[in-house]
């Protein structure tokens, strides 16, 4: 079995410190804490593990120890959030030695805790967890943030390599990868990561490695790929870069959100510089706009709401807006086309539940068809 150093342990599952005496670590955004738990103080049937320091003999001991306050401080913001943590498992040179000495250590890969019970007095804590079945093969399931993180790190070494110009054997890496942490996917799954990655990297404005180009469409994991960039790029003190670009915008904007809370207010730019960018628009058609907001007569058509105010012309402010958008291959015809409020329109664009409100709409304009998505070429 592999030797972990603590650090390199708490790291391996997404959470940073220094202290190779820490009991607990967190990432830098503080969506993942990470214990170490002994492995002789839990009880693990396989599937489930539990642990319980509420009657612990050793409280006492722990009120004045360093990693029990900083341990206090993460569960603390644990029981107020996410309530899980992950676990680096420790296994004790001698159990009955004070203080114990860890022979070992790993970070427990399949191991996700639930936080039950916690006491912001002293610290103590009872927790279940649930394995998680890894054997399985689930080539579709979605990544972990280990899996993830693995991927990160081979994209990290390939880059510095690239950036120094030294070579890396690409094909031996992606093998210990896959052997180490992705068990359960394969080449082609780990390439569209690495790729995946790329774009990410391209997005905040750092070169990307050349045998990997940019594959867009990251998917739900793009936050979780952006924390891992931050973490193993060291960047929780950098600014982003500003930029016209609406895509490496929504991406540097997650990416400061990630971190911004432990930065002073940006000085941002009293000059705002300009660029001239040619993009395609689509032609639209005068006559439905105008036909749509006559018809729907000064009412938001998708809340039936009044306009919430009038143009400087006196016409009440309504948007026309496309139920099926013209990038997705939507007809620019009125049994397309509403006219709704402000805020209606923003929810229909960007709301986490837009695909429902969309289909409410739909039944609930009558002039109303429902186009499928259409690639356009
Ligand atoms: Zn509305
Ligand atoms: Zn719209």
């Amino acid at each position: 079995m592999k030797k972990w150093r603590v650090v390199d342990a708490f790291r391996h599952l997404g959470a940073e410190t220094r202290d190779r005496y820490a009991w607990s670590a967190q990432s830098p955004d503080g969506q993942i804490t990470v214990l170490t738990l002994w492995e002789d103080e839990i009880e693990d049937d396989g599937t489930v593990v539990r642990v319980d320091y509420l009657d612990h003999p050793k409280l006492a001991v722990w009120a004045s120890q360093r990693g029990n306050k900083t341990r206090r401080n993460h569960l603390e913001q644990v029981w107020h959030d996410s309530r899980t943590f992950q676990v680096v498992m420790l296994r004790a040179q001698d159990p009955t030695a004070i203080p114990r000495k860890a022979v070992m250590r790993w970070p427990d890969e399949t191991l996700t805790m639930n936080l039950l019970e916690f006491d912001p007095v002293t610290g103590a804590f009872r927790a279940e967890g649930a394995r998680a079945a890894i054997s399985r093969k689930e080539p579709h399931a979605g990544w972990s943030l280990t899996e993830l993180d693995a991927c990160v790190r081979a994209y990290r070494q390939l880059w510095l390599a690239w950036q120094e110009g030294a070579s890396v054997n690409k094909s031996l890496l992606r093998r210990n990868v896959l052997r180490e942490s992705l068990p359960k996917r394969g080449e082609a799954a780990y390439e569209r990561r690495m790729q995946n990655i790329s774009a990410v990297i391209e997005e905040l404005g750092l070169p990307f490695v050349g045998g990997y180009p940019p594959l867009k469409n990251v998917g739900r994991v793009k936050d979780s790929i952006i924390t891992l960039i931050n973490l193993h790029w060291a960047r929780a003190q950098v600014w982003e870069k500003p930029t016209a670009n609406e895509v490496d915008l929504k991406t540097r904007i997650a990416s400061a959100a990630q971190r911004i809370a432990k930065l002073s207010p940006p000085s941002g730019n009293k000059l705002v510089s300009r660029v001239t960018v040619s993009s395609q628009t689509f032609v639209r058609d005068p006559n439905v706009i105008a036909w749509v907001n006559e018809s729907a007569a000064g009412l938001c058509e998708a809340c039936g709401d009044a306009a919430p105010f009038n143009r400087p012309d006196g016409l009440p402010y309504l948007e026309v807006h496309h139920v099926r958008p013209l990038s997705e291959g939507g007809p620019d015809t009125v049994d397309n086309s509403i006219a709704a409020c402000p805020n209606c329109h923003r929810r229909l664009h960007h709301a986490e539940d837009k695909k429902e409100f969309r289909k409410a709409v739909i039944a609930r304009v009558s002039r109303l068809h429902d186009y499928p998505k259409r690639i356009l070429d």
